[in-house]
């Protein structure tokens, strides 16, 4: 059974765009392999006319120069004769998200503003560490859940990504880091959060079709263990989510209240807080050693005090989560209904849970000066079609 999530009403202070629009057929008939699994790419083959053995030895062939060598032209795979390279760059292409915009940060993040084939616009960020660098990968162009303190949640447009699309994020940052062919040390981009645009559970198929390929040790090969699926609560799919894609699990908790999770997360009227953590305590792979991270916007006299904080360590306690808290300092974005709590709160909320034996670092913002930080996502194209609006509202 597919999971068609995509139609599932959620309420909100906004309706969302009820369905989301199927991907189109490339314009030109080719058939697009990234995205697909070495079964399907031999089953097209075998459909475009090749024989059954060689579809099977040309579909090995050409998963190894894709995900492994991250070659884009057929002319350039060696051990395919020749005279069949054509043939095959006529019935298929191999493609990357077309690049509208790549910016660096003064701190060494990178923001793409990518583009579907059929013009919308989606985002993905780099975020280089001492020792690690993290690719936040979009799930969705925009987001149906409209979370009041997310730019992304404002965007109108929302079409599910592709399995192309999404590992595709990952190829292109490959080909600027300049990582091919796949290696396993001394890598940059070594992990991923499905943490940019758009909620990952809400296009589970694909998302996962998408991470399996990345997971692929004959692929891009990132181990399961280094990446993390951020969820704001869809509780049917997490199951699934720690038993089909198995890696790690982060969870938008932001609030230990109904009524303040309800007004700023408002998936939490349709799951509540107790079933969500009910569902984490369930979840798949979950231990001491694989811990659940929640993540906790702060946000200013609005869920940030002591007692918040104590509540939230009761939560943990009560439901015996192998837990880990991320807080996230909000990031503004002109019009947001919120502040960022103080620098002083936040400590503060930080050591009631450290001192739980909680760890709860706080996260620093990165890439705000390219509007690359958590909950910033929102594409050139939507804001100034807001503009657009505003302006012909104003007249
Ligand atoms: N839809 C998924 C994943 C994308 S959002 C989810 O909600 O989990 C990634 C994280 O950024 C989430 O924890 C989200 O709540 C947080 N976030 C959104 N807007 C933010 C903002 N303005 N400031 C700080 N964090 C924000
Ligand atoms: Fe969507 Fe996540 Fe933003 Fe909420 S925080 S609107 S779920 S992207």
């Amino acid at each position: 059974m597919s999971a068609d999530t995509n139609l599932m009403p959620i309420p909100g202070p906004v309706d969302p765009v009820p369905v989301p629009r199927a991907a189109p057929v490339r314009a030109d008939g080719r058939v697009e392999l990234v995205g697909l699994s070495r079964e399907a790419i031999r089953d097209a083959l075998g459909a475009a006319g090749m024989d059954v053995r060689q579809a099977k030895l040309r579909a090995k062939q050409l998963w190894h120069w894709i995900y492994n060598r991250g070659v884009t032209d057929f002319a350039l795979m060696t051990d395919i004769a020749k005279a069949q390279q054509p043939w095959l760059a006529e019935r298929f292409s191999i493609s990357r998200p077309g690049v509208v915009e790549a910016q660096v940060s003064t701190d060494g993040t990178r923001k793409w503003l990518l583009k579907t084939d059929d013009g919308h616009e989606f985002e993905a960020v780099f975020i280089p560490d001492a020792d690690r660098g993290t690719l936040c990968v979009s799930s969705q162009v925009g987001c149906t859940l409209n979370c009041r303190f997310c730019h992304t949640g404002t965007m109108r447009l929302v079409r599910n990504l592709e399995p192309h699309e999404i590992v595709g994020q990952v190829m292109l940052a490959r080909d600027a880091l300049g990582e091919w062919p796949s290696q396993p040390e001394g890598r940059m981009l070594t992990n991923i959060v499905m943490m940019g645009m758009g909620e990952p559970l809400y296009n589970f198929d694909n998302v996962r079709d998408a991470l399996k390929i990345v997971m692929d040790g004959d692929g891009l090969g990132l181990s399961k263990r280094r990446i993390t699926l951020s969820t704001s609560g869809v509780v049917p799919m997490m199951a699934r989510a720690g038993e089909e894609i198995g890696v790690n699990l982060a969870v938008s908790l932001h609030a230990v209240t109904k009524e303040i999770r309800d007004e700023i997360v408002p998936l939490n009227r349709k799951y509540g807080i107790e079933e969500l953590l009910q569902a984490c305590a369930n979840y798949p792979g979950a231990n001491n050693a694989r811990r659940i991270t929640f993540e906790y916007v702060m946000l200013r006299d609005k869920n940030d005090s002591d007692e918040h904080a104590r509540e939230l360590v009761r939560l943990i306690r009560h439901y015996r989560l192998p837990a880990k808290v991320n807080l996230i300092p909000f990031n503004p974005w002109p019009g947001a209904p919120y502040e960022c709590s103080t620098d002083e709160r936040i400590r503060a909320f930080s050591n009631i849970i450290f001192e739980a034996g909680i760890s709860a670092p706080v996260r620093t913002p990165r890439g705000r000066d390219i509007d690359a930080a958590c909950g910033q996502l929102k594409t050139a194209a939507e804001k100034r079609s807001r503009a657009a609006l505003d302006r012909e509202q104003a007249a």
